[in-house]
């Protein structure tokens, strides 16, 4: 299948237009033309190698909602016409005990990432979202509501799923009290959903400015993270707290934040090491984790909840041609609250 994109050549390039083809379908297989695709702050990462090494050419895109064109002929789980989405990964070992469990996201073997990676072959390299079409098996994608407005799911398949994932995992809930560190991509969603499981949410963010879109979003509470009287004021008060940052910023202050069996949990990835004292962590049993995306079947839960709770993405929709602007935007945390590329300018 003739495939248009936007590639990186090579690591921190402008992304450019790239013509590339995708498999011919196979049995379990579903087409589908893309509508939108989420800019994520992983997308940039990679394309800077902020990780390590990354493989090129490479078309990022790992929020993808569109309309399915073909199915393979064992495909039962989707039609033609219906709408589709697929998330941070395209395949798995499908016999581990975590892909067994529904943790395809933490598979033994490694999950197959949507761009950026190899199939299970080793050889072929996986393309992502920032293309007019796209190919994946049936058992890595999902449902997409017909009701929610189209560009605004995209970004549910990697920033809502994120902060779905551990605020379902750590509990949050009515009665408990949950602060979300950074007001981006992630963040933003964070604040939907935590609001909506019933919990009382804390911004933190070093933009003064968001304090009242944090506040529509649904947050009760908002801190300016340099602000260091309301921090101390707020010290062992949370249950749970989460890290979208994507630079890497003192931790310490936040963990000071947390309650007896507080957890602090880190989904941004900027790819330097932090440095924290055991003496904050051990006296109050505090926990310090991490969470990386969610599994097949809570993907479907998280886009099944957004449907009944009318939740989508606050985004800001772009041609192709302003990606690179997008991406200056974005690492200046300048993004209301996520780009999301319109594929048929692609
Ligand atoms: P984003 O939209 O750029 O949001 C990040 C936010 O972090 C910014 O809006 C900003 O919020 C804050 N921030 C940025 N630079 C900062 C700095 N120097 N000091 C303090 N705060 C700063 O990024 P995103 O797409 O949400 O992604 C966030 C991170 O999560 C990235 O590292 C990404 O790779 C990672 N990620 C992880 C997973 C996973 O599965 N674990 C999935 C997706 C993404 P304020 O202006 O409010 O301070
Ligand atoms: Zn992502
Ligand atoms: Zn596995």
């Amino acid at each position: 299948m003739d495939t248009r994109g936007f590639a990186a050549t090579v690591a921190k390039a402008n992304l450019t237009p790239f013509k590339f083809s995708r498999r011919e379908l196979r049995p379990h297989d579903v087409a589908f033309d893309v509508a939108f695709s989420g800019i994520c702050h992983s997308d940039i990462h990679q394309v800077n190698e902020d990780w390590g090494p990354s493989i090129f050419p490479m078309v990022p895109g790992h929020e993808i909602v569109g309309v399915v064109t073909a199915i393979g002929p064992d495909v039962t789980k989707f039609k033609v016409g219906e709408r589709i989405g697929v998330g941070t990964f395209v395949d798995s070992c499908r016999s581990c005990e975590y892909c067994l469990a529904g943790n395809e996201q933490y598979c033994a073997n490694g999950q197959t990432g949507t761009y950026n990676d190899y199939e299970r072959d080793g050889a072929t390299p996986t393309y992502g979202g920032y293309s007019n079409n796209f190919v994946v098996d049936e058992n890595y994608a999902v449902h997409v509501s017909e009701t929610l407005n189209f560009e605004g799911t995209a970004p549910l398949l990697c920033a809502g799923i994120t902060l779905y994932s551990p605020l379902r995992h750590w509990g949050a809930t009515t009665g408990k009290r949950v602060g979300i560190i950074g007001l981006g991509g992630l963040g933003h969603m964070g604040v939907k959903f935590s609001h909506a499981l019933g919990a009382e949410t804390t911004v933190f963010s070093h933009s003064p400015g968001k304090e009242g879109d944090a506040l529509r979003l649904g947050a009760e509470h908002f801190v300016v993270s340099s602000d260091l009287d309301e921090m101390n004021a707020l010290e062992n008060s949370f249950d749970l707290i989460i890290n979208t940052v994507s630079a890497d910023i003192d931790l310490t202050p936040y963990v000071k934040l947390l309650k007896v069996d507080g957890a602090l949990v880190l989904v941004g990835i900027p790819g330097k090491s932090f440095k924290l004292n055991a003496g904050l962590i051990v006296p109050k049993r505090r926990s310090i984790a991490g969470s990386n995306t969610g599994g097949m079947a809570e993907l479907q839960e998280m886009m099944d909840f957004c449907a009944d709770h009318n939740i989508t993405s606050d985004v800001e929709v772009i041609a192709s041609d302003y990606i690179g602007a997008a991406y200056e935007r974005t690492i200046a945390s300048d993004v209301k609250y996520r780009f999301v590329i319109d594929a048929s300018t692609l």
